[in-house]
């Protein structure tokens, strides 16, 4: 009888570890970069913010309007009943303050954000102020200090806005803009260098001969990298030469913080990654109960993290987007969480068996109730990146799930921008 060894199908595999436990261990062995630069505010996006950057000023910097409308001084405000006139007697507008006092009985008409001017502390909207030539009237239905903005509201002079590990979204650039910040430190942005792996491979292009195929991986990559911000450095195509697979590698390492290949990392006859990698780096581990992606590779070649991704393309995407997505983040020292997932109710029968964790791809929309519904893509071959193109989520099915009924709910995860 033949002896059966651990294969790639498999669904327990003793030597994989639990998608769980690879992500840990991940987490355990990113250090963040140390290089920081300067940029300016126009530079900046997408970078995480290297030290804490602190207020010099209080926003909003003076008290202000939040409506259209006139400023009075809150005694002017009637009592219980009847109305009250007062002189309007001058203009306070965004940028153009009105310079004088206002005293009892007299008003200035205010913009929104014009400087609340001395003696006033509330705003009337121009809605509930009847105008009659020079003066307006006003009913007792109003409150002290309404629809003004004080100054320090948002936050004041010395406290930090945002902190060392944050990554600089647009609303956060629009902050440092709005206390006059300009030039501040970030990490750089990590360096990775990837390159495929096979005697198959063609870059775009050039000739197929027969048995040939389109390398698709270093294209969805580039396009993830891209997506990611950090700069890439694409090595090519490497065949099935340990010598070359190995020179390749420790270039690629050496001018990189992050590298990853593609294909040979399975145990075929051709599939050298693991074995190079543990003659000249480090393994971290190489199996993962997870479907698709059980080959992946994680380890270190010096201080130089490495991914081995499965050739597979919905493989190397998918372990991509789970795996080398947080590294990365890791390694901007960003604090990573896990990702949001979703329960939805699956509109069709889901074939699954237990043993691995599954990220199937599907569809998900809202049913005529509003409520989250998820669809297959079909046909869940690693090989069929059509069905990745047509998916905006995983299906996530944990490692001990069966298949799955029409109607049962399943957890999902929507993609984000990088897929
Ligand atoms: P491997 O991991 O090298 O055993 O490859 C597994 C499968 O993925 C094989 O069918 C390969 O031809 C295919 N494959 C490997 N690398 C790529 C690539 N860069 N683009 C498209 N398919 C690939
Ligand atoms: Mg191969």
């Amino acid at each position: 009888m033949i002896k059966k060894q651990a294969s790639c199908n498999d669904e327990f595999d003793p030597d994989s570890l639990s998608f769980e436990q690879a992500l840990a261990r991940i987490k355990e062995s990113i250090q963040p970069i140390k290089g920081k630069k300067n940029v300016t505010i126009r530079e900046a996006a997408g970078h995480i913010l290297a030290e804490d950057v602190t207020s010099p000023l209080n926003v909003p910097p003076f008290i202000n309007s939040a409506m259209d409308g006139y400023a009075i001084n809150a005694s002017d405000i009637p009592s219980s009943t009847g109305d009250t006139e007062l002189k309007v007697i001058g203009k306070s507008f965004a940028g153009k303050p009105f310079d004088g006092k206002i005293n009892s009985g007299e008003t200035v008409r205010i913009m929104t954000g014009a400087v609340v001017p001395n003696g006033a502390d509330t705003v009337i909207m121009q809605e509930h102020a009847e105008v009659k030539g020079s003066y307006i009237k006003i009913s007792s239905e109003h409150k002290a200090k309404q629809n003004v903005r004080n100054p320090g509201d948002d936050f004041f002079i010395g406290d930090t806005i945002i902190k060392a590990g944050e990554r600089l979204s647009p609303a956060k650039l629009g902050l440092l803009a709005s206390v006059g910040i300009t030039e501040f430190k970030v990490i750089r942005k990590p360096v990775v260098a990837f390159f495929s792996t096979g005697d198959e491979l063609k870059g775009v292009g050039q000739h197929l001969e027969p048995g040939d195929i389109y390398d698709s991986n270093r294209y969805i990559l580039f396009g993830m990298l891209e997506k990611m911000g950090v700069e890439c450095i694409d090595m090519g195509v490497v065949p099935d030469i340990k010598e070359e697979i190995e020179l390749t590698l420790k270039e690629a390492a050496n001018i990189a913080d992050l590298v990853i290949t593609s294909g040979g990392a399975s145990v075929g006859e051709a599939d050298f990654i693991k074995i190079i990698l543990d003659e000249i780096g480090e393994v971290g581990f190489w199996k993962i109960a997870m479907k698709p992606g059980k080959p992946l590779a994680f380890g270190h070649i010096n201080d130089t993290v490495f991914f081995g991704l499965p050739g597979n393309p919905v493989s190397a995407m998918a372990t991509f987007y789970q795996f080398v997505q947080p590294s990365l983040r890791l390694l901007e020292g960003e604090s990573i969480s896990a990702p949001v997932k979703l329960q939805a109710r699956c509109i069709s029968k889901l074939k699954k068996r237990p043993g691995r964790t599954d990220f199937q791809r599907g569809i998900m929309s809202s049913d005529s109730n509003g409520q989250l519904i998820v669809d297959t893509t079909g046909i869940q071959g690693s090989h069929m990146l059509s069905s990745m193109a047509k998916a905006n989520c995983f299906i996530v099915l944990t490692r001990d799930a069966g298949d799955i009924e029409e109607g049962e709910t399943v957890e999902v995860q929507p993609f984000n921008e990088l897929i």
